[in-house]
């Protein structure tokens, strides 16, 4: 059984003082990839230098929208122009965060383009970041799709049903953390019982969000074995169909990793 963690942050504190640790722990459970991401442009060079160690670890490049304030000038040449490393697979995390509300909505929509942009210039497709702003966020990817060149994931889905299906439609995959896991998540894991099967992903967002039976730890990429565990169970699927399933699924997305 081989499963991949498509979200995690080896450089977050927590993590980045132990990453061979934590990835020898994660083979040692099934999993055989990992997609470490980034989300400010300082730490784009760390993150790339951990997927130039490892071979199962890949890199993306990109800016949270929490940073967008603090990348004023960040354009679509600059992601692309660091996109060209080859172990750098995607475009991200990117996307829209009315929740925290930690950057201007003006600029994080401005940002959020500038990776449009840049994944459409490139072909890489779109690791996507959004929360309490589903409207915003299914237009710009509904005009970001008509006009053409446009893939990606919606990572750590916590959405409504509605704006799942409109990414699927969209072509885009979802994809689910350890908050599927949560007690009061009624509403994700009956989503999590109807996704397609060919557009699903599992991650875990480590160092946050660790998944039942984990609760109150440090999340780290192995336990994207629980969640993906838990969803298994919640569809009647066994742990190896689902492995198998979002591991093909994940190089189907990012074709750069095979
Ligand atoms: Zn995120
Ligand atoms: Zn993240």
């Amino acid at each position: 059984m081989t499963l991949i963690d498509s979200h995690c942050h080896l450089n977050y504190e927590g993590l980045a003082e132990r990453q061979d640790e934590v990835l020898d722990a994660a083979r040692a459970r099934g999993i055989g990839g990992f997609l470490n991401i980034s989300t400010r442009q300082r730490e784009w060079n760390d993150v790339i230098a951990v997927a130039e160690r490892h071979d199962d670890v890949w890199a993306s490049v990109g800016v949270h929208p929490h940073e967008a304030d603090a990348h004023p000038d960040l354009g679509a040449g600059a992601l692309a122009e660091a996109a060209d490393h080859p172990r750098v697979i995607a475009i991200g995390e990117c996307g829209l965060d009315y929740y925290y509300d930690k950057s201007d909505r003006a600029a994080q929509r401005e940002r959020f383009e500038a990776h449009i942009d840049a994944a459409r210039r490139t072909g890489l497709p779109l690791v996507i970041h959004t929360r309490d702003a589903e409207d915003d966020t299914a237009e710009i990817l509904s005009a970001a799709v008509r006009e053409g060149g446009v893939t990606g994931v919606l990572h750590c889905f916590t959405g409504s049903a509605d704006l799942a299906r409109k990414g699927l439609d969209l072509g885009f995959y979802v994809s689910l953390s350890g908050i599927v896991t949560f007690k009061n998540a009624a509403d994700l894991q009956d989503t999590a019982k109807w996704l397609p099967a060919d557009q699903m992903l599992v991650e875990t967002d480590a160092p946050f969000l660790a998944p039942v039976p984990h609760r109150g730890q440090k999340c780290e990429p192995a336990f994207v074995a629980d969640t993906a565990a838990f969803v298994a169970n919640l569809r009647g699927e066994t742990p190896e169909q689902l492995a198998a399933t979002t591991t093909a699924n994940f190089f189907r997305l990012f074709p750069k990793a095979a």
